[in-house]
């Protein structure tokens, strides 16, 4: 202190004492904070009450310690910079400086500080205030807005609702945030956050966890869950209940008091203390309300006591309200958008399942026909198959019928040859009719023969120089003694009859179709004519065959060209024949290069008539002579060996080949043959028959192809339908007889096979 020497002095040292008591009186009862330190060592040397109830220090324990230890500076380095900063720009400032209390809460405060010279000495002041509220309010205003944003934005759902809980958990720096949703009666977490997975899942799981099987209801039949999330979401909350607030939520600082409070008091509530147990104390259940409506509930959970005032509850309250009426619009939405989604995923469904249907009745009515065309084929099948077994029954008994006629007469006729003194004429009578019998049933074997060749593709078409006056001079020869037996005349009308009409054709064949055509004349009519001939056009001739029999109905013209038809079916038939004449006739002249016609009216008589291509040969145009076949083998030289169970066979060929010179060996089997071919190394042919006792053809075969690969063995037998040929030239055989034997065949095949040099 200095010295007062005058009056002036003194007047200046009671202003400043006025004035430090001035100061003195704001220090004392300022509302903010006020620390007094030494400049030069940091230390507090003054603090104003204010700061005292503030920091809840007493003032004793504040002087003498550093802004540090008494909380205002997290650590001593903090403390310490800010000082140096202090001391060397004369000022700082802090906004956001927290202070904890000593029951743990904290305040926000405001921390300036200047340098002050007093008396000439330097202090330093630092004024703290508490801004807490204010800062709260910032803050408050500050999740508003950011709530708000997001509800504004575009996301939706849990996005949407995982945003504004991640706000509410940083602004209330509360552990978990969860919203709960009413959802059919059940109230399951929509988002959480912060909440163990398993508090979570306990949670949802106790909404189906009672005796009923459903959610638990209270004592008026109510929804409720056993815990205050029901019955804060139903607007049970009797706000004379302290937890309840008149907004209708729930909130405790302390769970375990709450719940040592029911069970005294309360026991028609039975509080679940799930929250308790996972170590929640403080929990608050705010409503979600969208108009008066509550759509679900913002729970808040703390394990430290005493998070929530009921400020912040009203607060969330609020907040809820603006929260629910965003969500339930959000969930409208949705369930338009859901709606429309699915009508139209619908509509698609629709459309695939229209699309499907058309597949399906395009399948169905594609099977349909199918099923349609197969019942139809299987008709005409079945159709075919009692036809052919008709066709088939009615062809065995013709057949049968066919055979037995020659038959009967050659069995009957050479039964009469045996009797004595039997006179010439009758001799050569019964002869003549059992030769002609045989030749009947020789023609009926033929053409059973030639039909299976036909129907196997076997059919074989000579070609040969063919006179046509002298082939048909000679069936007119032939036919007219016949023809006149049945009282009926014969007309040979020819072209030219005087010109040499020759061409290149089969001979036998064209024969064999007039034959066919003349007895089918003769067979049919009654009385009247019968007349054949040929004319030339172009390059056909065009053979025929008119009568003036029963004629055909038009209706069966297409039909008697088919194998075993005939126009008569019934049993008591008036005309014979197997039915294959007229499919013969056609095959062969189709194979010859031409066409079987037919002109016929039912009792009007029948006109068959059939083209052959005329194909004239040159050298005979030329020369104008026909050949004449003189061939006369002699293989006086050649042995041949006749392998052949039956006696009759064996003289048949025997007499045959006798005028040949051939030198002839005898077998009776399979066995005996090999025997012989050992024994005659001269051999060169085997005519061999096929079924024979102890050892068959083809067994002997197989020995004799052993034994001389080269040597030609030919299978001559009764088997004589084309798959026998085949079967018999497969097995080995160099060439196939059919019997009964024709000569000039039998002839020529020898000789073919003789004139070669056999080396074995
Ligand atoms: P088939 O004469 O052995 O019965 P075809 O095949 O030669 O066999 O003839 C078939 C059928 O055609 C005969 O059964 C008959 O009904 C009819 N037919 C053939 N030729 C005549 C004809 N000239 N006049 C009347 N009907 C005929």
């Amino acid at each position: 202190m200095e010295l007062i020497d005058s009056k002036d002095d003194v007047l200046l040292v009671e202003k400043l004492k006025e004035s430090e008591l001035r100061y003195r009186r704001l220090f004392e009862s300022a509302k903010d904070g006020i620390l007094i330190l030494d400049f030069e060592t940091g230390n507090i040397v003054d603090a104003n009450p204010f700061i005292v109830k503030m920091i809840d220090f007493p003032l004793a324990e504040i002087l003498g310690k550093k802004l540090w230890e008494i909380g205002l500076f997290s650590n001593k380095e903090q403390s310490e910079e800010a000082v140096v900063e202090l001391k060397t720009n004369g000022y700082i400032r802090f906004e956001d400086m927290p202070i904890p209390q000593r029951d743990g809460k904290i305040t926000e405060v405001e921390f300036v500080s200047n340098v002050y010279l007093v008396n000439n000495i330097k202090v330093i002041q630092c004024n703290i205030r508490d801004i807490t509220e204010r800062r709260h309010l910032e803050k408050k205003q500050e999740i508003i807005a950011k709530i708000l944003t997001i509800l504004g934005s575009q996301n939706n759902g849990m996005q949407l609702i995982t945003e504004i809980l991640t706000e509410i958990k940083s602004f209330t720096k509360v552990e978990a945030v969860a919203i709960r949703l009413i959802e059919n009666d059940d109230y399951p977490y929509f988002v959480s956050i912060g909440f163990p997975e398993d508090f979570i899942k306990k949670e949802n799981q106790l909404i189906s966890q009672t005796e009923k099987g459903g959610i638990i209801y209270d004592n008026a039949g109510c929804p409720c869950l056993e815990c205050m999330c029901g019955a804060v979401i139903t607007g049970k909350t009797d706000s004379s209940q302290p937890f309840f607030t008149p907004g209708g939520s729930f909130y405790s600082n302390n769970t375990t008091e709450l719940i040592a409070s029911f069970l005294e008091k309360e026991s028609i509530i039975v509080t679940r203390n799930n929250c308790n147990n996972a170590g929640y104390k403080s929990v608050a259940l705010i409503p979600l309300y969208s108009g008066k409506e509550i759509i679900g509930l913002l729970q808040l959970n703390d394990k430290l006591p005493q998070r929530f005032t009921i400020e912040m509850i009203e607060f969330f309250e609020k907040i809820g309200k603006t929260i629910g009426i965003a969500f339930n619009r959000m969930q409208n939405e949705s369930k338009i958008r859901e709606s429309k989604k699915i009508l139209r995923d619908q509509n698609v469904e629709y459309a695939n399942l229209n699309k499907e249907y058309a597949v399906l009745n395009e399948e169905l009515s594609e099977s349909l026909n199918r099923i349609q065309n197969i019942n139809e084929e299987l008709k005409s099948a079945k159709e075919k198959a009692e036809e052919s077994d008709k066709l088939k029954s009615a062809f065995l008994a013709n057949m049968s019928h066919e055979i037995r006629t020659p038959m009967n007469a050659i069995l009957g006729f050479s039964g009469f040859l045996l009797q004595p003194g039997l006179p010439k004429e009758k001799l050569d009578n019964f002869v003549q009719i059992i030769n002609a019998s045989s030749q009947q049933l020789m023609s009926i074997i033929s053409d059973i023969i030639d039909i299976s060749k036909i129907e196997s593709g076997q059919i074989t078409i000579e070609t040969e120089l063919v006179d046509i006056n002298v082939l048909l001079s000679e069936l007119f020869v032939t036919y007219k003694k016949l023809v006149e037996l049945k009282k009926l005349s014969l007309v040979y009308n020819g072209e030219w009859p005087n010109e040499l009409i020759q061409i290149i054709s089969d001979g036998n064949r064209i024969k064999q179709v007039l034959c066919n055509l003349l007895n089918n004349a003769i067979k049919f009519t009654k009385e009247g004519s019968i007349e054949f001939g040929y004319k030339i056009s172009d390059n056909f001739i065009e053979f025929y065959v008119k009568d003036t029999g029963i004629g055909i109905s038009r209706e069966n013209h297409a039909l008697i060209f088919n194998r075993f038809r005939q126009v008569e079916t019934s049993n008591s038939r008036l005309y014979g024949g197997n039915g294959l004449g007229l499919s013969i006739s056609k095959a062969l002249v189709e194979k010859l290069g031409g066409n079987l016609a037919i002109n016929s009216d039912l009792g009007k008589g029948s006109t068959f008539s059939f083209t052959i291509p005329y194909i004239k040969s040159k050298i005979v145009e030329d020369s104008k002579v026909a050949p004449i076949k003189t061939f006369q083998p002699n293989w006086k030289n050649k042995t041949i060996l006749l392998v052949e169970d039956e006696a009759n066979n064996h003289a048949f060929t025997e007499e045959m080949l006798m005028v040949t010179k051939v030198n002839l060996v005898h077998a009776w089997d399979g066995k005996e043959a090999t025997e012989q071919i050992i024994k005659h190394p001269e051999i060169s042919l085997v005519l061999m028959d096929i079924k024979m006792p102890v050892m068959d053809g083809y067994e002997a075969l197989k020995f004799i192809k052993q034994l001389r690969p080269n040597l030609p063995v030919i299978a001559q037998t009764a088997f004589a339908l084309s798959h026998d040929r085949k079967k018999a030239l497969d097995a080995g055989f160099d060439d196939y007889l059919a019997k009964p034997i024709d000569r000039e065949l039998f002839m020529d095949m020898m000789d073919n096979y003789l004139s070669k040099v056999i080396v074995s």
